[in-house]
């Protein structure tokens, strides 16, 4: 309502048409520069900036105005910044996105079978400390910023963390079997993703509970070569969403593991030290739980110094078993290349197939 009332009728009109070629501009004097029409034309202006400054008592943009252009462009320029402002915060903390996998081995206090499985004299103790330190890490990313938190219930029967006592601004994916397992809910809309209650690859030494997925029928795991436990395999599972890994909580040994795998950069939180695998010296519940919320926020808080955990395609994978048996039972499956009396070796173009295939080949073992 305002160029069309104020702009003079310039440029050339085809005849017979209504269409009218717009002038090339106004020259500004002595600068050689000139502006064109358009720019006071656009619906922008027109629409919102003219009646922001009529509202603010100032007058709207006329073409010839070199003044109000200048005030224009300082206006518009407040606007972009406040826009990139908006859009950064979007990304770096209002609308970030974490998943928490939560294991028990790795749980401060946690030493013996006796407090992992659930018909265990000590078992109701140990979840509610798994409950806690849950807590403590959803805490935590809720004091970075975390507007949305998903819980994955990561140990055994999967059905261990006390729903009724989770922090409500998060959400719990509990029970199982679950096509991702320890990740299940995990995707690429995810920003970051904490471990918690991790415990160190089978046949570590002074690790409380040490074992690599299955402590009835795994021995090793390697990919590309490389031994891993259950923190790296994690790790690859979210690096195929291209989500990184950023903090982890359990022993000292996991630690030391889940540093040297992928990188010093990674947060950890050790909140046990391993006197072989059945005893440890650990921190008490309050004070781990203090640890982890602190961990989780610092980790959160430098998002932009981790990478997503990859290796190199194709994935080469090696089960070694417990027993030769359990090796015989792998090789029902084609592709699947015996490399020794306990040990199978097969490719996949991506680690979540070949993980897929790993989960079938550990229920036939153990079958
Ligand atoms: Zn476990």
């Amino acid at each position: 309502m305002f160029y069309n009332s104020r702009l003079p009728d310039t440029g050339y009109r085809i005849p017979d048409t209504g269409y009218r070629i717009p002038d090339t501009g106004y020259r500004i004097p002595d600068t050689g520069y000139r502006i064109p029409f358009t720019v006071h034309r656009s619906p922008f202006t027109v629409f919102i900036l003219n009646p922001i400054f009529v509202a603010m008592k100032q007058k709207p943009i006329k073409y010839w105005r070199l003044t109000i252009m200048k005030k224009s462009f300082v206006f518009l320029s407040a606007l972009l910044v406040m826009a990139a402002i908006t859009v950064s915060e979007v990304h770096g903390q209002k609308g970030l996105k974490v998943f928490i996998s939560v294991d028990m081995e790795g749980i401060t206090g946690v030493v013996h079978s006796d407090q992992v499985s659930s018909g265990g004299n000590d078992y109701q103790m140990a979840r509610r400390w798994m409950t806690e330190e849950t807590n403590a890490a959803i805490q935590g990313a809720l004091d970075a910023g975390a507007a949305e938190i998903v819980v994955n219930d990561s140990h055994g029967s999967m059905r261990n963390i006390l729903a009724g006592e989770v922090n409500p601004a998060a959400r719990l994916i509990t029970g199982s079997p679950k096509p991702l397992g320890m990740m299940q809910g995990i995707d690429e809309t995810f920003h970051a993703v904490i471990l918690i209650g991790y415990h160190a690859k089978a046949g570590t030494a002074d690790a409380t509970l040490d074992h690599t997925y299955s402590g009835g029928s795994i021995s090793a795991f390697k990919v590309n070569g490389v031994e891993i436990g259950e923190s790296e395999m994690n790790a690859y599972i979210a690096g195929h969403f291209n989500v990184p890994v950023v903090m982890v909580s359990g022993d000292k040994a996991v630690c030391a593991q889940v540093r040297a795998a992928l990188g010093p950069q990674v947060v950890v939180s050790e909140v046990k030290e391993g006197i072989g695998r059945f005893a440890a010296n650990t921190l008490t519940p309050k004070e781990a739980q203090k640890m982890i919320r602190a961990n989780t926020t610092t980790a959160l808080k430098k998002l932009n110094e981790f990478k997503p955990y990859k290796s190199t395609v194709p994935y080469q994978f090696e089960i070694t078993f417990l027993y030769s048996h359990q090796a015989e039972a792998a090789m029902v499956i084609p592709g699947i290349e015996r490399v020794s009396a306990r040990t199978v070796r097969y490719t996949q173009a991506n680690f979540l197939d070949g993980f897929k295939l790993f989960r079938a080949l550990v229920t036939l073992a153990s079958s």
